[in-house]
């Protein structure tokens, strides 16, 4: 007998036939003797809806009354899936984050979790209950409703098997695991039957969306092993494990490619190297919230003058540019500046990077080969990511994904 946590996303009780559907999945469950804390999502599109509403009647309203509107979407799945499991004879009670005693900070719409009471609950397990509960949501130190931030429901799910120390927290969703790369992209990409939680950290963060960043994060320090699987069809799907549980096995160099048109690149050419530049030419750019992510600076053989290049989200783009030309460039009194949104960043990911040498400089061939411009390059220990033309994107992928022996059916070398 085992304690699973299975989480449900919003496709997966969409409509009242899923819901229903879900409530079969976790009676098979139940049937075979375990222990089922079952966490699930609003239904889809609900969320956004409630969002929709609010922008309707104020431009800016408080997040306090926000987190109020939108965690109401996980309370109508909670009762619906209780009342469906009732109908098939199975005993269940829902509880909202507040009632179950999720304990968060008071940073409404994105607030993080404390701790979890988990006295009643495991109370309700022991009596052969199926516990449900709503995603997304807790309840700060006042009793204020909050929030955890979009996609939120599945760092709920890892919270919860952590506190109660479950075997395994399911995350169901609408794709059958983790995946080499994007199939819709690549048609050779192949589900992975595991990946450390560093390597889904690193593809999440690049660009991949099967989990929020969160919920891995929260996995992997409290040591919980967490699966993707479908909910619409049966199979393995992909276990997410420790970092020191892989080591002793045969493992890819390569784990999965991520890639994303979702930036942008601006140079300042001839700035006058002085003391502080990066700081000086970045600083404005956070103090307006605006996140960077790849920096490289060149500086002149004369070292009075720099290269400054660098990447920001595509949306913050426009922003970034004013900054530059109007406080920035003024203040180091010159340079000039070069823009792209154009670009692409394409990166491979896997732990495996760490005892073999040459990665990079086969990633480098293979796009050689492919005539595709590489603009920067950065990496750290298990990832590698380059700056290309948007257009050549998805030719990268692909040519990197047989390159590295990632194809469907093909042998793995190396
Ligand atoms: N319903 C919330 C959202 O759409 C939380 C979740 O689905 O995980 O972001
Ligand atoms: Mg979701």
């Amino acid at each position: 007998m085992a304690l699973y946590v299975q989480k449900f996303g919003g496709t997966s009780v969409g409509t009242v036939e899923r819901i229903k559907a879900v409530a079969e999945k976790v009676k098979r469950f139940r049937d075979d003797g375990h222990q089922i804390v079952v966490v699930v999502s609003a239904m889809s599109g609900e969320t956004n809806r409630l969002i929709d509403l609010a922008s309707q009647i104020n431009e800016d309203p408080t997040p306090r009354e926000m987190d109020m509107l939108v965690s109401t979407g996980e309370q109508v799945t909670i009762s619906l899936l209780a009342m469906a499991l009732h109908q098939l004879g199975v005993p269940a009670t829902s509880y909202t984050g507040a009632q179950v005693g999720i304990r968060t900070d008071s940073a409404h719409t994105k607030a993080r979790i404390q701790r979890i009471e988990t006295d009643d609950l495991k109370e309700d397990l022991a009596e052969g209950q199926v516990v449900v509960v709503a995603g997304f949501q807790g309840v700060d130190e006042e009793g204020n409703i909050t929030t955890l931030g979009r996609g939120g429901s599945d760092t709920t799910g890892v919270a919860l098997a952590a506190a109660l120390g479950a075997d395994e927290c399911q995350i169901y969703t609408d794709v059958d695991g983790v995946y080499t790369t994007d199939p819709r992209v690549c048609s050779k990409a192949q589900r992975l039957e595991r990946i450390t939680v560093e390597e889904m950290i690193e593809l999440a963060s690049l660009g991949s969306k099967v989990l929020q960043i969160r919920s891995v994060e929260f996995a992997g320090k409290y040591n919980v092993p967490l699966r993707v699987l479908s909910s619409f069809e049966e199979g393995p799907g992909t276990l997410i494990v420790a970092d020191e549980e892989i080591e002793s096995m045969e493992e890819p160099l390569i784990s999965g490619i991520a890639f994303t048109a979702n930036e942008a690149k601006l140079t300042l050419l001839n700035t006058p190297d002085v003391p502080g530049v990066a700081s000086r030419i970045l600083g404005p750019i956070a103090d307006a919230n605006i996140e960077v992510d790849m920096i490289v600076q060149n500086v002149a053989p004369t070292g009075d003058y720099t290269d400054f290049t660098f990447t920001v989200g595509k949306g913050d783009y426009k922003q970034t540019m004013r900054i530059l030309q109007d406080d920035v460039i003024p203040a180091l009194g010159g340079g000039e500046l070069r823009g792209d949104d154009n670009i692409a960043k394409v990166s491979l990911v896997g732990v495996g990077m760490r005892s073999h040498a040459g990665v990079a400089s086969k990633m480098f061939r293979v796009l050689a080969e492919e005539n595709i411009n590489i603009r920067m390059v950065s990496t750290s220990e298990i990832k590698i990511s380059v700056v290309i033309d948007e257009k050549t994107m998805e030719l990268a992928v692909r040519a990197l994904h047989t390159a590295f022996g990632l194809d469907k059916d093909s042998i793995q070398s190396e």
